[in-house]
């Protein structure tokens, strides 16, 4: 086997060189860390989920002409993407109030916002990912004024698509971050969508029981952190049902 020379390890994920010019691998680990690095642990085979979770969602979005990095999975824990120029920002979109918003303007978790809200972070752990506005932005060049509209039009039709997908397997979508790049194509750049949507970086809750089914259950020690991901995998068939499930709906006396 060849050595793939290593571009960067970050928190989830290892990107390599990928095996054709302008293209990386992303490697997906099972490495968890929640308030910027603060806690630190594994969630079992969450490489493996998100990396499947982000392939079945990014290929769903290609489908309504959402540009995005994917090229193809290429085993459990890989996928090859188009390598693009991160912009440094982290696009937040909220349906539902939860997580930073709740304390800073001191909302209840769990309300409904009357419309979505888009928000920028600046991506840089050491200054803690701080919230931005459009001016910073183009001020200091981390994007341009005509990239920001094209993104949060994006962000926005994304928003209502996967609402509407996760809906239909009985999950609410509460909100979600999204990073994009610039790719150089037919001489100009172009913006695309790149890094991953996974539980990780969404929060899902359950339709009827309200139980959440995200990364917060790692930040905040709710238990069941695994079968969480799971859960989503399964609701968008990536993975199979459980065992007895299946034995249980053919075979019905058996379980009597
Ligand atoms: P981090 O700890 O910085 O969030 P991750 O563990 O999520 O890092 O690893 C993914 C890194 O790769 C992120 O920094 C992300 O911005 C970057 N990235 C995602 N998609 C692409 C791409 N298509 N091209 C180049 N870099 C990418
Ligand atoms: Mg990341």
């Amino acid at each position: 086997m060849t050595r793939r020379r290593k571009i960067y390890e970050g928190k989830a994920k290892i990107l390599y060189e990928g095996p054709e010019p302008g293209t990386i691998v992303q490697y997906f680990k099972d490495d968890a860390t929640a308030g910027n690095g603060a806690k630190k642990g594994t969630i079992t085979g969450k490489g493996v989920l998100n990396n499947r979770i982000s392939e079945y969602l990014m290929l769903q979005l290609s489908e309504i002409n959402i540009p995005t990095h994917f090229i193809r999975r290429l085993n459990m824990r890989e996928q090859l993407v188009k390598s693009v120029e991160i912009i440094p920002l982290e696009i937040v979109v909220r349906n539902v109030a939860a997580g930073s918003i709740v304390k800073r303007l001191g909302l209840d978790e769990g309300k409904k916002l009357p419309r979505p809200i888009v928000e920028y972070y600046l991506k840089n752990d050491e200054l803690n990912d701080p919230l931005v506005l459009e001016d910073h932005i183009t001020t200091f060049n981390w994007a341009t004024l005509q990239e920001m509209d094209e993104i949060v039009s994006y962000t926005l039709r994304i928003n209502d698509f996967l609402r509407g997908l996760f809906a239909g397997i009985g999950i609410r979508l509460i909100d979600f971050k999204l990073e994009y790049g610039r790719l150089w194509k037919d001489d100009e750049f172009h913006i695309v969508l790149a890094d991953e949507i996974s539980p990780d970086n969404c929060r899902f809750w359950d339709m009827a029981s309200g139980e959440k089914l995200d990364k917060d259950r790692f930040r905040r020690d709710l238990g069941k952190v695994e079968e969480a991901y799971q859960e989503i995998a399964r609701r968008l068939k990536i993975i199979p049902e459980k065992k007895f499930e299946v034995i249980e709906s053919s075979n019905p006396e058996h379980m009597e």
